[in-house]
């Protein structure tokens, strides 16, 4: 065990005063290097009562009344027998005469019950006690008394006049001669392992109270603390040394009264804090009795109603049965206690025994012995010390793992709240790519709904949608262009008039990994909001170049009508006239339609309407543009047309349709001419109106000069 707490005992100051302590207590034999040899006073007798006193001299010591007959032989002046109710007793003793040269001889009696004076030649040579008023206050502690002797002593008669209303009466302990220089060697020798023992507990007192404080709940180690400063203040208070530098021997009565009665108190309380049992009851009894042993018997005391001396033996006797009953109340707790405890109840029962033996030799039970209280003390504190040392080192390591475990919690919880604030500005940077996406894509869905078809539509998608999608790095490819597909991210599709859905655009991803920029259900829910929004948006397109094209083709014959005529040759003639360019434009008129209609019917001159106007789509280059003017009659702007082309192309229409036969239903319905008139812009002074206007005189012409004819004129 000891080595457990030197390994797990951290705290070097400790360490450092218990070291210094060891080494005061090894130098224990130094102090008794200078112990000078001491003699006996011999032929102790003593006599009952008091002398008579004249002159203030006691009879007794002149040498006429001193006759031998009244003194009787005693061993040592203590306790003679037959004291009957005597309070005063004498005793006389003879002085040594070995011829031993004293500086400053000194008698040294270890402690008097309770009063005395010294006589030597007739003459008083100490006092300790006032005689006079010994019926009123009698005690005056029990300190040692160094007595100062002539220098003629030797082999004179020493005489004691004593007195004690106490139940003992005597010179207690020794009564020596000595040099007065070695009375104080001879004390410290005494006194010494005394005084280390108790500074040891009062050590221990302030370790096991630091302890208290850290453990507010348990009292344990309070009442540990509370036993040590108990056993250091009776230690100190019966020390003689401390009689050196504080000599107050009633106020030290006193202390070691108070710290030797409350005693079997803190024993009691420490033990009941163990205890759930019935033992904790008796225990508390025990506590509570001598508590209030305690606070009657001093208070009393100090009040000067009763003597404080007398109550020593009262209190002796009272824990004398305390001790056994609390050591058999601690050995039957055998099995409930810890190892600490167990080591306290042990160290306990050897300090009860030593208490015993005390009580038994200062009551005269047992024969007077040096018992040396101090070392049952020393073990008392050591116990107690090991197990405080043992306990902090415990609560060190309790202490060190619950700091790495917070440590490793709060490290963690760090980790986990730094995590979440990591998510959570994710969270928020991806609302705002969001919300910038959708702000793009809002833009553009505006700009595609002014598209005025779905070629500029498709064009406008493949340019600027790949931004709405950025970070993610896509392409967006016409559904007509002829791409490698296996990086097809989405694709638009557009609704047909007929509710059929034909792809519009490919969306693909240029860089594969860039699409991770985005959380995999941002980039869907991206995705599915281009395709719905621009979706709707293209078929709005759709619908409306539908109707566009329904309100500029002429319903019978598919070829643009006289609005979008109106329109292009506005523009056409616009055009021309700003790139200098040649205009030409051609009215084309049935022959005699009325009768033809007339003879085979309205549904026969649809016919041929339709035939006429298939063959003009064919007959004419994209880039012209034939229109039904209206009725049997069709218009061709034709751009960058010189007069001769265009004469030359509306001959070889006259001739085309002039040979092309009519059949209807299975009937041949022989042919049809058309008369045509041309008029080429090349002036570029003229608008639009006016080119129309002379191209319907150059018809009118034709019509005038016989038909199915072309007349053509220049501006
Ligand atoms: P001309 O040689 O002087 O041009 O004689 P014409 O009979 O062709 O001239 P007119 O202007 O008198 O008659 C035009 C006829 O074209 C009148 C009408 O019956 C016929 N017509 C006009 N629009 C349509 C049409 O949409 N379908 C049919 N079947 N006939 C039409
Ligand atoms: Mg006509
Ligand atoms: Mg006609």
């Amino acid at each position: 065990m000891i080595k457990d707490l030197i390994t797990h005992y951290h705290n070097v100051t400790v360490t450092r005063y218990f070291l210094l302590l060891s080494l005061l207590i090894l130098m224990f034999p130094a102090f008794a290097v200078h112990e000078r040899g001491s003699e006996e006073v011999s032929g102790w007798q003593y006599r009952w009562g008091d002398s008579p006193f004249i002159d203030g001299m006691p009879q007794w010591i002149s040498p006429p009344q001193n006759a031998n007959a009244k003194w009787t032989d005693i061993n040592s002046p203590v306790k003679p027998p037959n004291r009957d109710k005597h309070n005063t007793v004498w005793f006389k003793g003879e002085l040594p005469d070995s011829g031993h040269q004293y500086l400053n001889p000194v008698l040294y009696i270890t402690s008097i019950d309770l009063m005395a004076e010294v006589y030597i030649d007739s003459k008083k040579i100490y006092q300790f006690g006032n005689f006079d008023q010994k019926d009123k206050k009698s005690f005056y502690g029990w300190p040692w008394h160094s007595i100062s002797l002539p220098a003629d002593y030797a082999g004179k008669t020493i005489y004691f006049r004593v007195f004690s209303n106490y139940r003992d009466i005597g010179l207690w302990g020794e009564v020596k001669l000595l040099e007065q220089s070695s009375l104080l060697f001879y004390i410290l020798k005494n006194a010494y392992f005394e005084v280390l023992v108790a500074l040891f507990s009062l050590f221990v007192t302030i370790i096991t109270f630091a302890f208290s404080m850290m453990q507010k709940n348990d009292h344990h180690f309070l009442y540990l603390s509370a036993f040590s400063l108990t056993s250091a203040v009776m230690l100190l208070s019966e020390n003689q040394a401390v009689q050196f530098v504080f000599n107050y021997p009633l106020f030290r009565v006193y202390l070691l009264a108070i710290s030797y009665y409350a005693l079997p108190v803190i024993i009691c309380l420490l033990l009941s804090s163990w205890s759930t049992a019935w033992q904790k009851n008796w225990l508390k009894k025990i506590a509570y009795f001598h508590s209030s042993y305690l606070i009657i018997v001093i208070s009393l005391a100090m009040l000067g109603v009763i003597e404080l001396a007398p109550t020593f033996p009262v209190f002796d006797a009272l824990f004398a049965i305390s001790i056994i009953l609390i050591i058999g109340l601690g050995l039957s707790m055998r099995p409930l206690l810890g190892s600490d405890q167990y080591f306290v109840m042990w160290s306990f029962t050897v300090y009860g025994i030593f208490l015993l033996l005390d009580m038994g030799i200062a009551n005269s039970v047992l024969p007077w012995i040096n018992l040396d209280i101090s070392i049952a003390a020393l073990i008392f504190s050591l116990v107690l010390m090991l197990i405080s040392l043992r306990h902090y080192s415990h609560v060190q390591k309790a202490l060190k793992e619950l700091n790495d475990h917070l440590e490793i919690k709060v490290s963690e919880r760090t980790a986990s709240l730094h995590a979440y604030a990591e998510a959570e500005q994710e969270r928020a940077e991806q609302l705002h790519r969001l919300n910038m996406l959708g702000a793009k894509l809002e833009e553009l869905n505006s700009q595609l709904q002014a598209c005025h078809d779905l070629n500029e539509a498709r064009k406008m998608l493949v340019s600027k949608l790949p931004e709405v999608f950025l970070p993610v790095e896509v392409k967006v490819i016409a559904s007509n262009e002829n791409e490698p597909f296996n990086l097809v991210l989405a694709q638009i599709e557009l609704q047909e008039v007929d509710g059929s859905y034909s792809v519009f655009v490919y969306i693909m991803l240029t860089n594969a990994s860039s699409k991770f920029l985005i959380p995999r259900e941002n980039l869907d829910d991206l995705i599915s909001r281009v395709k719905l929004r621009l979706g709707v948006t293209l078929s709005s397109i759709k619908l409306r170049e539908e109707l566009q094209r329904f309100s500029f083709e002429d319903a019978l014959t598919g070829l643009r009508n006289r609005r979008y005529f109106d329109e292009a040759l506005y523009r056409e003639t616009q055009l021309s006239n700003r790139q200098q360019d040649s205009l030409s434009l051609l009215i084309c008129d049935i022959d005699h339609f009325k009768r033809f209609n007339d003879e085979y019917g309205h549904e026969a001159g649809d016919y041929v309407l339709k035939t006429l106007a298939h063959l003009m789509h064919e007959f004419f280059r994209e880039t012209d543009i034939p229109c039904r003017y209206g009725g049997e009659e069709f218009v061709v702007i034709m751009p960058n047309a010189t007069l001769a082309n265009a004469v030359d192309k509306a001959e070889a229409l006259r001739n085309t349709i002039a040979k092309k036969s009519i059949e209807f239903n299975g009937d041949d319905l022989g042919h049809i001419t058309i008369s045509i008139g041309i008029a080429n812009l090349s002036l570029h002074s003229l608008n639009s109106e006016q080119l129309l206007t002379e191209a319907d005189k150059a018809l009118y012409k034709a019509k005038q000069l016989g038909r199915n004819r072309v007349e053509s004129v220049q501006l």
